[in-house]
């Protein structure tokens, strides 16, 4: 596509399982991925329903999407097109499209002809109702997931010739035009074939890029393709025009926070792989590959408890007294001689079984019958169990982990809570390739402003610097190294040197003040005019945060390449700058460093009291969200909301996305939750 268009799309599962226990489902999360990565950031996902598998209700919701002057532009469903008896999902679409589309039928089966000769049992459809397009894909989140890459490109077009688009410019450019824009074909490049895909499926971004595309464009992935030089074009003021030239309004665009997340994620730059110590500096890191035991755990055979290794007759019958004639503990060294048929050595939980044991008896099945003569020692022991079976209470070579099996995969994080570490630690894996997690930097700008520790009074119009400690505190909270950067003051020589020192020691950058529409707001024009940088937005329909700004500079590395660094310069005010972190900074900390699902995780809430909403503006409303012993979560704002007022995000955990409105939401309203900490529990 020539610009970026937002089409919709939704999505039915068709599981009478998934109907049941919607946890179930992975098909959605599945799909919405390849939407979302694979989709040239032209499809938003905006409803996903669960039907069983009855064609009434399968042709119900079709319809409600379908049937209606604003009606979704593609319906894409899963599950229900096997063999199986339960399985209508075709009769039921067929039955509902005006128009077949053949070609899309036999475009995802070919590619998953190319993948399993099971694809067959397979019964996909596609066409068009009214001016929406239906697909059905298969029920298994991988058979979804290479249909819907293997048609996903071509449908733009047919969604946009669907809903009436004039088919004539549509086509204007060719075939070839066609293929270019949707960033595929036959022809040379990155993009392959549909049936070529799975080779490479799941990992749609991984491919190295070709250095001579510059920062992330030309791929094939359908993204924007710039066609001046960053910086050619400045929107932002010229400074030294002085305020009564400056713009009146501002020049950049508003864009909604999901465009804003889309340029967000199509601009940051790319992971890097690094090798990392397995240490608890590993903690809050992504692996960028499998990780496969190197050793068996257990190394040796070892018994589960404190007993008697024994070998077992063929009969299962241990009772008897038994001369204790050797001793295991859970040590490293000397094997001791074979144990036979009659014998028995005392050991110990964990300890080395002696060659030729065959079962443990534990403690609490023996008797002490006789001691040795300084009564120190058990001479004789009376085991009291029969059916006895080998292999009781060992622990096998390799049980618990198998040498050579993968046991952390590519995109794992490591968790605090030590799962990881653990499993790391106990195959002896020193050294894992994991993604680096980025350096940021944090600047705050502004004359007025004094450093939040110093002890003197104010003076009339000072301001203590409440953002970068703040900033600082956030970013060190979820993981990543922080370079504190100062107070840059509004001289524009002053900032320029500050940021181009800033951007040398950094990966991302954080600058807070300065993005207003005054005169010394000088952010915007120094990273355009000065240091060469694009902005790629530099207003949001968001309250708070309007004037939140993202960029990406040019910067020599180390090396002598050029390399693009992100620079997000949130609002002054500390509630904004605050919100807008966790918004936006954040999603890209995640991208750098391979956290998948970027963002802050977004849970339903159920409101505990009315909300005003604000008339034009979405709101991002700071608030405590708590568990209540019926397991829903609950919602209560944190007060006053204005921007300036910091203590807002005293006590918050979340983020309300409300949307805008005349009349406040009523409690009891459902919102999404972005969670920024964790849900407190009432008790
Ligand atoms: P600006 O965008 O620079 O005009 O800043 C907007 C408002 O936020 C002004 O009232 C500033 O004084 C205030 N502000 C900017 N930076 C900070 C900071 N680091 N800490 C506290 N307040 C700030
Ligand atoms: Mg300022």
């Amino acid at each position: 596509m020539a610009s970026k268009t937002s089409l919709r799309a939704a999505i039915l599962v068709v599981s009478t399982t998934a109907a049941k226990d919607p946890s179930s489902d992975a098909a959605d999360v599945t799909l919405r991925d390849v939407f979302d990565k694979e989709g040239g950031r032209q499809w938003t996902v905006v409803e996903t329903k669960i039907v069983t598998d009855a064609v009434a209700q399968i042709q119900r919701q079709i319809m409600l999407w379908a049937d209606i002057p604003d009606a979704v532009d593609l319906v894409v469903t899963t599950g229900g097109t096997g063999f199986a008896v339960a399985d209508h999902t075709p009769e039921a679409v067929s039955a509902l499209l005006h128009r077949h589309a053949s070609g899309l039928v036999h475009g995802m089966l070919a590619a998953s002809l190319a993948v399993t000769p099971f694809a067959m049992m397979s019964r996909p459809v596609a066409g068009v109702r009214n001016n929406t397009v239906i697909i059905t894909l298969p029920g298994s989140p991988k058979g979804a997931r290479e249909n819907l890459q293997a048609v996903i490109r071509t449908l733009p077009h047919a969604c946009l010739q669907a809903s009436g688009a004039d088919s004539r410019s549509l086509h204007s450019g060719g075939v070839k035009r066609l293929e270019k824009d949707a960033g595929i074909g036959y022809g040379a490049g990155p993009s392959q074939p549909a049936g070529h895909r799975h080779d490479n499926h799941g990992h749609g971004h991984d491919h190295s890029h070709d250095p001579g595309h510059g920062h992330g464009h030309g791929h094939g992935h359908g993204g924007l393709v710039r066609h001046t030089k960053a910086g050619e074009n400045p929107k932002s003021n010229d400074p030294s025009l002085g305020p009564s030239r400056r713009h009146r309004s501002s020049p950049y665009s508003m864009l909604s926070v999901d465009d804003a997340l889309s340029l967000i994620s199509e601009h940051t730059p790319e992971p890097r792989v690094v090798s990392a110590a397995v240490d608890e500096s590993l903690v809050g890191s992504v692996l960028a590959e499998d990780v496969s035991a190197r050793e068996d755990v257990p190394a040796f055979r070892a018994s589960i408890v404190d007993g008697y290794a024994v070998v077992v007759p063929q009969d299962g019958n241990m009772k008897g007294v038994f001369t204790v004639s050797a001793i295991s503990h859970a040590s490293p060294g000397e094997v001791g001689g074979p144990l036979e048929e009659g014998q028995i050595a005392r050991i110990t939980t964990g300890a080395p079984l002696p060659p030729g044991a065959t079962s443990v008896i534990m403690v609490e099945d023996t008797v002490l019958r006789s001691k040795t003569e300084d009564g120190q020692e058990e001479k004789e022991v009376e085991i009291l169990a029969d059916g006895v079976k080998d292999g009781e209470n060992i622990r096998e070579i390799g049980s618990d982990v198998k040498k050579g099996s993968v046991i952390l995969e590519k995109g794992e994080q490591i968790s605090a809570v030590g799962g990881e570490i653990g499993l790391l630690a106990s195959v002896g894996v020193a050294d894992v390739k994991a993604y680096r997690r980025p350096v940021v930097g944090i600047l705050s700008t502004g004359d007025e402003l004094v450093e939040h520790n110093r002890r003197d009074e104010l003076q009339h119009g000072e301001v203590r610097d409440t953002n970068r400690p703040t900033l600082i505190s956030a970013v060190k909270h979820w993981g990543y190294e922080v370079v504190d950067l100062g107070i840059a003051s509004d001289k524009p020589s002053s900032l320029e040197e500050t940021l181009r020192d800033g951007l040398r020691r950094v990966d991302l950058l954080i600058t807070t003040g300065g993005v207003s529409m005054g005169e010394l707001d000088l952010l915007k024009p120094t990273i355009e005019r000065s240091l060469g940088g694009t902005i790629h937005f530099g207003r949001v329909a968001m309250k708070p945060g309007k004037p939140t700004t993202f960029a990406t500079v040019p910067v020599k590395d180390n090396a002598g390449q050029r390399v693009f660094k992100a620079v997000f310069s949130l609002p002054g005010n500390p509630a904004s700058a605050l919100v807008t972190f966790h918004l936006f900074v954040l999603p890209s900390l995640h991208r750098m460093s391979g956290v998948s699902p970027p963002g802050l995780p977004r849970v339903p809430a159920v409101l505990a009291h009315d909300f005003p909403l604000d008339k034009v503006r979405p709101e991002y409303h700071r608030a405590v969200v708590s568990v209540g012993n019926d397991g829903v979560l609950s919602a209560a704002s944190t007060g006053g909301q204005r921007s300036s007022k910091v203590g807002s995000l005293r006590r918050a955990n979340a983020l309300l996305c409300m949307p805008s409105g005349e009349e406040p939401l009523p409690r009891g309203t459902k919102v999404d939750a972005l969670l920024m900490g964790s849900l407190r529990v009432d008790s």
